[in-house]
């Protein structure tokens, strides 16, 4: 999508600090990270939230997990613990319309967030 910020990520016409890629996934650092480790992962391909993801999609989902085990494995968070978060839709907070999983950890996480 022309107007997407991180369509713009994709195509590298907006600069990330790039931490992962396939021919399916990005995955960068978040510019206002909450915690000490803050990546997000993102399809290539523009899906707006979760009620946006199909059954054509399975793959690409599960892939998504395979990279942020591998992040988390990577930036020494496994053990430790760490946290996925998708907000989708306005009542969840999302701000950038292009699904996104924030890998957040490095610190203890509370519950309920808010
Ligand atoms: P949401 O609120 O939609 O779940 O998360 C959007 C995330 O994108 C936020 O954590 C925000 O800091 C991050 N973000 C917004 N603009 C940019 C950007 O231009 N570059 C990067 N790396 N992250 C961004
Ligand atoms: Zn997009």
């Amino acid at each position: 999508m022309s107007d997407c910020l991180f369509c713009g990520i994709v195509d590298g016409k907006i600069k990330a600090n790039v931490v992962y890629q396939d021919d399916a996934v990005v995955a960068f650092k978040d510019i206002a990270p909450k915690a000490p480790v803050h990546i997000l992962i993102i399809p290539r391909k523009h899906l707006v939230g979760v009620a946006d993801v199909g059954e054509q999609d399975r793959a690409l989902v599960g892939e998504i997990f395979n990279v942020a085990a591998k992040l988390a494995r990577e930036q020494g968070i496994a053990d430790s613990g760490f946290r996925i978060v998708v907000n989708s839709g306005a009542d969840a907070g999302q701000s950038v319309f292009h699904l996104h999983y924030h890998l957040l950890g490095g610190r203890q996480m509370r519950w309920p967030p808010g």
